[in-house]
């Protein structure tokens, strides 16, 4: 029988993303600081309700690692990290744990494959903005954990190439301000300081706020989601990535084996996961509507199929019968089903 659609790619993590040595070494270094923090800074760490819901009758679930503990919530299901970290905990594990800058040569050793090649991220969101926000005279775009401005002056090249970069306005802001310092384009603006701190004192209101692998670090979700809201004009486009904890690759993998990404559960990184169907009652009871919920995620056969090899008490081992073309069309049907690992969000307000 003759096919109608392209035989699916087959995305390799180790071969596109980091190799398995790399992987181990980011994996190792960072459950060693989660235990430094852990051992540091536990007997401040507080309980608390549901981030996503805000119910406070829970269950315990296996702790991570032997340390920190972890929830169900039993009015939504979510799991989350309880007791959580205190904001010293996170400021120590963010500016003085190593595996923060394991993770950032990793990146920098990636560079830049030519400007012209956009990434997938920068891509969709131009594709957004011209469908949704084309017809303004003025499209305010604002970035919530910019770092130094890489994403951003990406997506104003990529811009500037549709022609839409003269009615766009770039910023950006980031708790870290040693990164604002090292502003990589003099054509954004970017501030230092938390979203709760700039929505109190500014007066500006943005037409697309974006962040990427973010609300899933926060001891807040849902007040950051509150100070998003208030940020954005009535007709503006709220746009984030986050790990799906129903995805194949997390569901497969635990949160207490060895894996080359982290779980969606990983603290005092990610402290708690995000799914397909929270992710609905999380965003509406922040006041949002949701427009578009996916998983565009490509590296979940691959991490699977190279993690369960020689186990064959891991429900899905079956997956070393597969060849690499079979491996693409299940990744493709991953997408498709909203089953990937990697999710994306968009939402109105
Ligand atoms: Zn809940």
């Amino acid at each position: 029988m003759k096919n109608n659609i392209p035989l699916p790619p087959y995305f390799s993590f180790v071969k596109q993303n980091r190799t398995i040595e790399q992987a181990l070494s980011i994996f190792n270094q960072r459950l060693q600081d989660a235990e430094t923090v852990f051992k540091k800074f536990s007997h401040e760490f507080e309980n608390r309700n549901c981030p996503i819901c805000g119910a406070g009758d829970y269950s315990s679930l296996e702790p991570f690692h032997k340390t920190y503990g972890v929830v169900k919530c039993h009015q939504c299901t979510s799991v989350y990290v309880n007791p959580c970290p205190s904001y010293d905990a996170l400021n120590y594990y963010y500016n003085e744990c190593k595996c923060n800058d394991v993770y950032a040569r990793l990146l920098r050793s990636r560079g830049k494959t030519g400007s012209i090649v956009l990434s997938d991220r920068a891509t969709f969101l131009i594709e957004l903005i011209r469908k949704e926000l084309g017809k303004k005279k003025h499209i305010r775009i604002l970035e919530i954990g910019c770092s130094s401005g890489a994403f951003l002056s990406e997506l104003k090249t990529g811009l500037e190439e549709q022609e839409l970069l003269k009615n766009c306005s770039l910023s950006g802001i980031d708790i870290d301000s040693s990164a604002i310092e090292k502003n990589v384009d003099q054509g954004l603006n970017l501030y230092g300081m938390s979203v709760e701190n700039f929505s109190k004192n500014t007066k500006e209101k943005f037409d697309l706020i974006i962040h990427f692998e973010l609300v899933e670090h926060l001891r807040d979700p849902f007040n950051f989601m509150l100070s998003v809201h208030k940020l954005l004009l009535d007709d503006g486009l709220h746009h984030f990535c986050t790990p799906n904890m129903l995805g194949f690759e997390n569901i497969a993998i635990g949160y207490n084996e060895f894996r080359p990404l982290a779980h969606g559960i990983f603290p005092p990184m990610h402290l708690h996961s995000f799914t397909t169907q929270n992710i609905i009652h999380f965003s509406i009871r922040s006041g949002f509507k949701v427009a578009q919920i996916d998983t565009p995620g490509n590296f979940d056969v691959d991490i699977v199929a190279n993690a369960v090899d020689g186990n064959p008490d891991n429900q899905f081992s079956f997956i070393s019968e597969f060849t690499e073309k079979q491996l693409g069309i299940v990744q493709h049907w991953l997408k498709l089903l909203s089953a990937s690992s990697h999710m994306r969000c968009t939402l109105l307000k």
